[in-house]
């Protein structure tokens, strides 16, 4: 795996048929495709990490509105930036994008230090691809990006095997970046790169014949494009459970723990959640001895990248609620909600609630008022 596969085709010839390319389809009216500084670049960058440029926009508008920079971001609560990644997903990206702004403005004077390659990638959510790829978008120097869309263009073209998070392959990888990386317009190649990975080869059905370099790829003659790049080698996950609790107070307001600020969904807001219906049920006895509980919901499965939870939601009421006085639980009001990061699941269980409460005669929302 020291070689890199050959094809015919020199480093000048693939920039310039991928530039031409670019001027012809390139995408060039993105959101942070203009007033390209380093901060609107690496938000997108971080955004656009495991998450398609279609959801990623509504995101980014409404995260630039809100912290137009990173002086801004830096002195925001971690809550309220979570709230506005709420339903990206993999929030650790959320919660590593506010440490970062904080080292930002605390170590270096509010500027990013886009002269260090290093200094860069030292910062928390940013490896040395996306340190490439905001120092060659925002300044014009010379720096190597090796992400997914890159990778698939790469491992397609030389026919590279084995899968790309070996630290071998990985390596034959960063030598091809290297050998085709040109010293200038970096900010069109780099952006020619990532968009001819997601435009055209693409990982379900790449569009061969619209491609710069159609005559020239290893997977196209093989007529092997879905070979490349290799999958991680498959391991079962692990399944764990979690009985979640639904509680309401007699005004539909909602009880939420913030979870800890590392591990699983750090930082979010979530029911609280038990290993089973005894353990609930025992919580339930000290801090809520009036609730109700009601017939459980149907389990659903939510799954993270390295086992499944299995989530068995289970509604009780009660009529006095138990009072909240740590900083970590809440009585979260659907119709008027905190500025609170919640996982997606109580996202979507919250929209159940509200869902059985209008339809619930006993609900607050379809009682006649008193005269
Ligand atoms: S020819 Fe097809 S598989 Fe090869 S790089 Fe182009 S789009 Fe990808």
């Amino acid at each position: 795996m020291n070689e890199v596969p050959a094809i015919d085709l020199s480093p000048a010839e693939f920039q310039r048929r991928l530039l031409s390319w670019f001027d012809r389809h390139g995408r060039k009216t993105l959101p942070w495709q203009h007033d390209k500084t380093p901060y609107r670049v690496w938000v997108s960058e971080i955004m656009l990490q495991q998450t398609q440029v279609t959801t990623v926009i509504p995101y980014y508008e409404r995260f630039m509105a809100r912290f137009p920079d990173v002086r801004a971001l830096a002195a925001a609560s971690q809550d309220e930036v979570l709230h506005l990644w709420t339903g990206l997903g993999y929030y650790a990206r959320g919660r590593n994008l506010h440490k970062a702004a904080r080292m930002v403005v605390d170590e270096h004077g509010g500027e990013f230090p886009v002269h260090s390659l290093e200094a860069m990638a030292a910062l928390p959510g940013i490896g040395r691809s996306t340190a490439g790829a905001i120092i060659s978008i925002s300044t014009g120097r010379r720096a190597l990006i090796l992400d997914g869309n890159v990778k698939r263009v790469l491992t397609r073209l030389h026919g590279v095997a084995g899968w790309p998070g070996r630290p071998q392959v990985e390596r034959v990888l960063w030598r091809l970046a290297e050998r085709y990386t040109p010293s200038e317009r970096l900010p069109h190649y780099t952006q020619a790169m990532m968009d001819l990975g997601a435009t055209v080869c693409s990982r379900g059905k790449p569009s061969c014949l619209l491609c710069p370099f159609e005559d020239v790829c290893t997977a196209h003659a093989r007529g092997e494009e879905r070979r490349f790049p290799e999958s991680k080698p498959k391991k079962a996950l692990p399944e764990r459970q979690a009985v979640m609790l639904l509680l309401q107070d007699a005004q539909g307001r909602v009880l939420l723990e913030q979870r800890p600020s590392v591990g699983l969904w750090g930082g979010l807001w979530c029911f609280p959640q038990f290993d089973d219906g005894e353990a609930l049920q025992a919580w339930l006895d000290t801090h809520a001895p009036d609730a109700e509980v009601e017939a459980g919901w149907n389990a659903f499965t939510h799954t993270f990248s390295h086992f499944r939870l299995v989530i068995i939601p289970q509604p009780a009421r009660c009529r006095r609620a138990p009072a909240v006085n740590d900083a970590g639980s809440l009585w979260y009001d659907p119709d008027r909600p905190a500025n609170v990061g919640l996982a997606s699941p109580v996202k979507a269980l919250l929209a159940s609630l509200v869902q059985h409460r209008l339809n619930d005669p006993r609900s607050p929302l379809t009682q006649e008022s008193e005269p």
